[in-house]
């Protein structure tokens, strides 16, 4: 299920490691002689922050990052098919490893059944390069009829449902990066209730664009000009691959691309999208009708198998508007470019290697920098992890999470919430009111540590070795049915919306959940084994981070239950806004180096979070030293203050080169500041971290005034 203000921390934002790129890499599975067992890959071995790393000849009272990360970014400078490296890299590749084990088992076990026969057969269709390349054109066949078969905006509703239902992913709506639903048209699926959050309803989002954001169709700068140019002619490209002449391809790819601006156009702006009152727009099926007249949505919502429902969440009306002036004024040859598009673009990484690089070329390198895809087999676990998660998390969960880790991760967790506690009932600019609900709220709070408690069953998804294409279309329809499915039904707040081997972390204000995929539970952020202030300044600030957004200024709008009620006064918004007003002021910033400008409103929530999330951390790690009679500022055995190795550990776990194409785009578009910055401004705001490198007034790490919220 979507989530309307899922609060992610993003480790993995900056990693173009999503299913859907290219090449190269020879086929483990296939060349195994039949029936042999394949040899494990050796696990890569992970980061772990170590004091002989530190840069002294740069002064931590100066610049901290570069004090902790300046000799690590020297010694691991990005590869060429990464859009950054970071201390967390090996991690990626770490859980990746494991989960290849599994798959080359899996695919190599004649014998296999159930959940290990698909997700063998799955791995085995992507790693396949001679069926790929000899087919992939032809698979993509069936879509391209149906899209031929549209005659008129009559046929539009058939056409539409069956790309909503075979590619990705018309029901991730108000997605990680808050801009639309990346599916042709609009994006449509299940919603959970804002004002009865045990409810799942439908909803429409604005969507069709395939874009990043809307200032890539929308801003009159000479570089985005300069990319929508390229953009325009990777469409033309991908037509020709699909084996259109290039006069025609040349004229599709304007209709798109003019298709495309208009949605854009109507669309609400990313900084907009994170009130969800704007968003929270009910319109019955008549009102739906009414602004759409015509577009059959009847049909539509048959075909998705969506439930009859009092009403929908539409996240932006005046979208609507831009798709009627759409259907009525495009031809049906107009609506096949479009769609075409849509299904080339979207199928491109499943099929022949020519579309999976054309596709890699312009997503990859124009947008982001990268200069090559991942290796064949980590395109092709990434892509089993995505659509098969859960039936692979259990392979991973066996060797990288034990119980004990689960146990360690789950007192981690406590304390840092019993200090968020302590936390609350001292803070001078909430009521004591206020104080009351948000204790309410944090004891409802559920924490999900590791992987679920029951693992989803795909036994009704049929897969062949041999169709990677039709794999991903079988296994789309499965979840797109899922989603639609839960239309009307009560909401399961122990439904996981990420795969165990995940390194990333996710608040849920709707479900009032803090969840924690093992994938994130794992070295440099975190070791059952390691010293209790090397967790806490890793792992504790993220999961301080998480836990402050269900407090903050997003958490505030949703009560215990998760239903959209303000638990705050207008004074204590007030009050917040001042204090908030200091980081949104610290964050906005000319970055020179990119050329951009950060906007300190997009980034506020999570600059806050980040800034609470450490002294959180901090506050929890006194408190067990404490507790344990101990001194976090006596040397230990390695020279360092367990107050020291608090930061240190902290940042080196964000320790990251970033291109630039990635950084800009970052900038822009999503609202997580820069690692640097992560790193750098939190601890400028902090006398602790002050006492702990004894820096003083008017040093760069000191800085003036001390922002503080939490
Ligand atoms: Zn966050």
């Amino acid at each position: 299920m979507h989530r309307w203000f899922a609060a992610f921390c993003c480790f993995a934002c900056l990693s173009f490691a999503t299913p859907a790129q290219v090449q190269n890499g020879h086929n483990s599975a296939q060349s195994a002689p039949a029936d042999a067992k394949p040899a494990a890959t050796e696990l890569p071995k992970l980061e772990k922050f170590d004091p002989s790393i530190v840069d002294k000849t740069r002064n931590a009272c100066v610049d901290f990052y570069q004090h902790t990360c300046g000799n690590w970014l020297a010694a691991h400078p990005i590869t060429p098919d990464m859009a950054e490296n970071s201390t967390v890299h090996p991690l990626f590749l770490y859980n990746q490893t494991i989960l290849r084990n599994a798959l080359e088992a899996a695919a190599a076990d004649k014998q296999a059944t159930g959940s290990e026969r698909q997700i063998g057969d799955f791995w085995q269709s992507c790693m396949d390069e001679t069926a790929r390349n000899a087919n992939g054109k032809a698979w993509l066949q069936p879509a391209l009829n149906t899209i031929a078969s549209l005659k008129s905006s009559r046929d539009l509703p058939r056409v539409l449902a069956y790309l909503h239902l075979n590619f990705p992913a018309a029901w991730q709506m108000w997605n990680d990066d808050d801009n639309y639903t990346k599916a042709p048209l609009f994006g449509f699926g299940p919603a959970q209730d804002l004002e009865d959050a045990s409810k799942v309803v439908a909803g429409v989002d604005q969507g069709g664009m395939a874009l990043p954001s809307l200032d890539y169709y929308l801003d009159s700068s000479e570089h985005s000009k300069e990319l929508r140019a390229k953009y325009v002619q990777h469409i033309q490209k991908m037509f020709e691959l699909a084996g259109d002449a290039s006069d025609k391809a040349a004229a599709e790819a304007r209709t798109v691309m003019e298709i495309e601006t208009a949605l854009a156009k109507a669309s609400m702006d990313n900084v907009t999208r994170r009130d969800p009152q704007k968003i929270y727009n009910k319109r019955t099926l008549q009102q739906l009708k009414a602004a759409v007249p015509d577009f059959g949505w009847d049909q539509y919502l048959q075909l998705m198998g969506a439930p009859s429902v009092p009403f929908y969440i539409v996240s932006q009306p005046p979208f609507l508007d831009a798709v009627e002036q759409q259907i009525k004024t495009r031809s049906p040859q107009e609506w096949q470019a479009y769609l075409r598009w849509w299904a080339i673009h979207r199928g491109a990484s499943y099929t022949s290697h020519d579309f999976e690089q054309a596709n890699f070329d312009f997503f990859g390198t124009t947008l982001y920098g990268i200069p090559q895809m991942l290796p064949q087999w980590r395109r092709c676990v990434g892509s089993t992890d995505h659509f098969l998660g859960e039936a692979l998390g259990q392979a991973y969960v066996n060797i990288a999470f034990p119980p004990e880790s689960k146990q360690r991760a789950n007192q981690l967790v406590d304390q840092i919430r019993a200090a968020l506690v302590e936390e609350i009932q001292q803070l001078d600019w909430m009521s004591d009111a206020t104080k009351k609900q948000a204790l309410i709220k944090q004891s409802a709070t559920l924490q999900k540590i590791g992987y679920p408690n029951t693992w989803r069953d795909y036994s009704s998804v049929k897969l062949v070795p041999n169709n990677y294409l039709a794999n991903m279309n079988a296994a789309n329809a499965f979840e797109a049915h899922r989603q639609v499915g839960k239309i009307g039904k009560p909401v399961d707040r122990n439904e996981w919306g990420m795969t165990p081997a995940t390194i990333n972390a996710y608040e849920d204000p709707q479900m009032n959940t803090i969840n924690f995929p093992a994938g994130i539970m794992q070295l440099p952020m975190f070791s059952g084994t390691q010293d209790d202030a090397s967790n806490f300044g890793a792992i504790g600030m993220v999961i301080g981070h998480e836990t402050i957004h269900g407090f903050d200024d997003q958490g505030r709008k949703f009560d215990a239950h998760g239903n959209l009620r303000d638990w705050w006064t207008p004074e204590d918004a007030k009050r917040y806004e001042e204090k908030d007003k200091c980081i949104i002021d610290q964050y906005s910033q000319e970055i020179p180096e990119y050329g951009v400008k950060q906007n300190g409103n997009l980034t506020a929530g999570e600059d806050t979070a980040d800034n609470g999330g450490i002294h959180l951390a901090m506050l929890a790690l006194e408190k067990q030293y404490k507790a344990q009679g101990k001194s976090l500022d006596t040397p230990e055995a390695d020279g360092l203050t367990a107050r020291q190795r608090f930061f240190l550990a902290y940042a080196f776990s964000w320790c990251a080169a970033v291109r630039p194409e990635a950084a800009r785009n970052q900038v822009i578009s999503n609202p997580h500041s820069l690692p640097e910055f992560r790193v750098n401004r939190p601890l400028s705001n902090m006398p602790e971290f002050q006492q702990a490198f004894g820096c003083k007034q008017g040093q760069p790490m000191v800085h003036s005034p001390q922002c503080r919220v939490w």
